[in-house]
């Protein structure tokens, strides 16, 4: 018998879907009045220490670029990730963003209503919108996360998870997704191996024409 529950595919937003370290490194430039080119890419996933911040004072301006820059608002979305989720979306998969931006106990207001105006705005096609640092636990057939933690958190407890390619997570084994188009095929190719197919046919066009 066919298996027609849906495919979720779990999508996190920081680093998969938006710019937030290009986004924090204007409010850490602003906050210090520095030049943002001084602040070098992160090779290592941390509480920016590469640009100098003990975790306190990564705390302090993290909560400052949410409420002050709005930059959950604000970042830019990385390339092609609407045309490649409309593309998933409209085959049948099931997306669930999963992010952990309430990390902090403050702001939570701010942070959901600007992660769900950003994702609105950069016309993001999701089901779920879910705010959990367990990634594990909800559930989805296929994840697709920047995070090293993550990754590995989430292969510990069985769950096949691509790896958004980021300078500091090069170490991972793959599947490893440099575009968004990696991850329509990735997706596509796991699916394959499963013996599951989508309910309806990848287009080729992946640009997506809003309705009404
Ligand atoms: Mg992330």
């Amino acid at each position: 018998m066919a298996d027609n529950t849906p495919i979720v595919l779990g999508v996190d937003l920081d680093g998969v879907c938006a710019d937030y370290e290009g986004a924090f490194r204007l409010a850490v430039a602003r906050q210090r009045g520095l030049d943002p080119a001084s602040l070098p890419p992160q090779t290592i996933l941390d509480a920016y220490s590469q640009w100098g911040l003990t975790f306190e004072e990564f705390e302090e301006a993290h909560r400052r670029a949410v409420v002050e820059d709005h930059l959950f608002r604000r970042m830019e979305p990385l390339h092609g990730v609407s045309e490649a989720l409309w593309q998933l979306s409209d085959a049948g998969v099931w997306i669930r963003i999963i992010t952990h931006r309430l990390i902090f106990n403050w702001a939570h207001e701010t942070s959901a209503a600007d992660t769900a105006a950003w994702l609105d705005a950069h016309q993001i096609p999701y089901r779920d919108l879910c705010f959990i640092g367990d990634k594990p636990n909800v559930g989805a057939d296929l994840y697709v996360d920047d995070s090293p933690t993550n990754i590995l958190s989430l292969r510990a407890a069985g769950r096949t998870a691509i790896v958004f390619d980021q300078p500091y997570n090069g170490h991972l084994p793959g599947p490893r997704a440099t575009t968004w188009q990696d991850v329509v095929r990735l997706v596509q190719e796991e699916l394959t191996a499963r013996d599951r197919q989508l309910p309806l046919p990848l287009t080729d066009d992946p640009t997506h024409e809003q309705e009404g």
